[in-house]
């Protein structure tokens, strides 16, 4: 039967170390803010955004919401990011992904300056987490990271297999595992024997999108088996890309969706605001 690791305890923790680092250098009269910008309607968006605005408060940074309508151009975007990268007082610039289909992405993405860019997305951040040397993590694989260290579970010369090769979630998520030693394979949707090279995974990261996705037959007896998905079901319940129910009793260790890696995204991405104002301040 699988150990549950329960992310919304480790997120508890990583926000109230971030609170008390906050609350220091408030007393040195540093304030912290988080400029997030939301383009559109769309439902989840803006449920994303609450909760990083709800995250914001409880660790005494400042948010700034921008919520701009649908139609926005890309030029109008640009303009925002232009002020927010000038603007003392953001230390961290967040554009809710995905944007409406007039506005480029990666022309968002890289006009964010590098030392505000707290989901590490610009091409500056993405490289130097290929060679190592980063200052800011990518949110999810950051926090997947956390997870697998409670544990205990050493990732070192362990078989890691990362289903999804996203920028955001699938490659950070590969190379951040090979820094730590890890054997690495990923895999997507033109990979060949999916199941048996899942079926040999001590550490399983899922991040595919689509619901039970992962079922027993792809997971080695015992293995950490990290769900990043976020799916709804055939009842409109959030759920992961594994099969959590007929999966636990096979995995030595997994996360439950909710109440897995979605609450690290939000504990990453208030540490990453925590070191921005730290670099910013040259506090080590
Ligand atoms: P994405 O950009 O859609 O990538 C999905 C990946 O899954 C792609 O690499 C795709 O392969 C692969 N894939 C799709 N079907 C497959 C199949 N049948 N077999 C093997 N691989 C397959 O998604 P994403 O942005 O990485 O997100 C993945 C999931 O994580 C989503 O559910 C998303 O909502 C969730 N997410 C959660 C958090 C969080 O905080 N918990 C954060 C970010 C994302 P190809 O490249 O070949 O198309």
């Amino acid at each position: 039967m699988a150990q549950i690791i329960d992310g919304k305890a480790v997120s508890a923790r990583v926000k109230a170390n971030v609170r008390k680092e906050a609350d220091e250098l408030k007393k040195q009269g540093i304030e912290i803010g988080l400029a997030v910008v939301i383009v559109g309607n769309d439902p989840a968006s803006r449920v994303y955004v609450n909760n990083k605005k709800k995250a914001c408060e409880e660790v005494g940074f400042t948010s700034y919401e921008y919520a701009l309508p649908e139609e926005t151009t890309e030029k109008e975007l640009l303009e925002l990011v232009d002020k927010l990268n000038n603007d003392d007082k953001v230390n961290g610039i967040l554009v809710q992904l995905p944007l409406p289909k007039q506005i480029n992405e990666n022309s968002i993405i890289n006009a964010i300056r590098p030392d505000k860019d707290v989901d590490a997305f610009h091409p500056a951040n993405v490289g130097h987490i290929m060679i190592g040397d980063f200052s800011f993590l990518p949110c999810t694989p950051a926090g997947v990271m956390e997870l697998i260290a409670e544990t205990g579970v050493d990732v070192c010369g362990k078989n890691c297999v990362v289903i999804g090769r996203s920028n955001i979630v699938g490659k950070p998520m590969a190379m951040l595992l090979l820094h730590k030693h890890g054997t690495v394979t990923i895999c997507h949707s033109r990979t060949k024997d999916l199941a048996e090279i899942c079926a040999r995974a001590d550490i399983l990261v899922a991040a595919v999108g689509k619901a039970k996705f992962v079922t027993p037959d792809m997971i080695k007896e015992g293995a950490v088996v990290i769900d990043v998905g976020m799916n709804r079901n055939e009842n409109g319940k959030l759920c992961g890309d594994v099969d959590y129910d007929a999966c636990f009793d096979k995995a030595g260790y997994i996360t439950p969706v909710p109440g897995g890696v979605g609450p690290m995204t939000i504990a990453m991405l208030m540490k990453n605001t925590l070191t921005a104002a730290k670099i910013k301040n040259n506090i080590k």
